[in-house]
């Protein structure tokens, strides 16, 4: 009982090492296996802009960057870290070769209307709708790309429904885990990156078919919807992304450690396991619905640094909707938004009281924009 309370007081810490880590008998280290979907000759979905191939490779790395800077006792494996064609039974081979805890295959949406829009999260499965099966199948039809693909999935036909019954006839072990962490990928990318929320869905995807380890597969947003492929190749958009998906991963292991010790979670560590600023990565969610809405929005600068001030640095004491934007190698910084330029025109007359040098800056999904040509049109 004494181990027990110790181990809760190491994770209430909030370092967030896993439960038997530092203790006296050090557990080995989880394995995270991050599938970065397509590469190489598959391009995957593709958008106005950018590709599936690249933005699911850009996401994928920094999850891992996340897990690898904040999770020591995890060790992160990667089916590729570069633009190349990857086997999907290769990708599975891969977690199970490593005997992974956890699978997760990093995907991007697409739909032929420019409409559909938001993340959704898949456990294997046989789908409930024609929506999730048209998912799986577009995900699947990578596999004609393949050599001996006919053999090498036992003849499965990735266009035919019939060859979707097996999934229905398969037991999976591992779904209610893999159900748990599609619905906390779901909860962050809800709560923390402000998406529309598609739901947990079930359905057919070859990479996780012979996974054995729990295993999802993330559809991070629509490439086809213009205002999320912005979001989608935007440095912030990514962080929001990779960042909730960390979380995810972090609350997954914490509370599947817990259950294994037949520990119940208490409303003390679901409440730093949500609210923990290190883990929360400082995004302001009103950024992220600026960058969805595609609008100009002004925004007052005070100084700049070629060192990263903290935004609780004593400078910005007093002022709200204090925002950070590197350019040049300089860190800068603004206080202050309206997306009405007399407004933010009144709000630079009472800044310059202490920041006499402070000027108004515009922006567009977070990039700056040149002032002169937004107040032109
Ligand atoms: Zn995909």
């Amino acid at each position: 009982m004494i181990g027990k309370i110790l181990l809760i007081t190491l994770v209430l810490l909030g370092n967030f090492t896993f439960l038997g880590y530092g203790s006296d008998n050090p557990k080995k280290k989880r394995i995270l296996v991050l599938d970065a979907g397509h590469g190489g000759k598959d391009s995957g979905a593709t958008g106005q802009k950018a590709k599936e191939k690249d933005i699911v490779l850009d996401i994928t790395l920094k999850v891992g960057m996340y897990v690898e800077q904040n999770l020591p006792d995890m060790q992160v494996i990667y089916t590729r870290k570069t633009d190349e064609f990857i086997p999907l039974d290769k990708r599975a081979d891969i977690a199970n070769k490593n005997n992974a805890d956890l699978f997760i295959s990093i995907h991007a949406n697409s739909n032929k209307s420019n409409k559909p829009v938001g993340t959704e999260t898949y456990a294997m499965g046989l789908h409930k709708t024609q929506g999730n099966f048209e998912v799986a199948q577009k995900e699947n039809s990578v596999i004609v790309l393949e050599e001996n693909y006919h053999s090498k999935y036992e003849g499965f036909d990735p266009n035919s429904s019939e060859s979707y019954i097996i999934f229905s006839l398969m037991q999976n072990t591992y779904l209610e885990k893999s159900l748990n962490m599609a619905s906390y990928v779901q909860e962050e990318f809800r709560e923390k990156a402000k998406r529309t929320d598609r739901g947990v869905k079930q359905a057919g995807f070859l990479v996780l078919w012979n996974t054995s380890m729990p295993s999802i597969l993330v559809e991070v947003g629509f490439v086809s919807h213009p205002n999320e492929e912005e979001f989608l190749i935007s440095e912030t958009g990514q962080d929001y992304l990779a960042s909730s998906i960390y979380r995810a991963i972090k609350k997954y292991f914490i509370y599947f450690e817990m259950e294994e010790l037949e520990l119940a979670p208490t409303d003390e560590l679901r409440n730093k396991l949500t609210n923990n600023p290190i883990d929360s990565i400082i995004y302001d969610p009103n950024k992220s619905i600026t960058a969805i809405n595609n609008e100009v929005v002004f925004r007052v600068q005070i100084t700049s640094s070629t060192k990263k001030l903290g935004l609780d640095h004593p400078i910005f004491n007093g002022y709200s909707d204090i925002f950070e934007y590197k350019e040049n190698n300089t860190f800068k910084y603004t206080i202050g938004r309206s997306a009405k330029y007399e407004e933010i025109k009144i709000e630079l007359q009472n800044i310059k009281v202490k920041f006499p040098g402070a000027f108004i800056v515009a922006f567009k999904n977070n990039n700056r924009v040149d002032l002169k040509q937004v107040i032109d049109q």
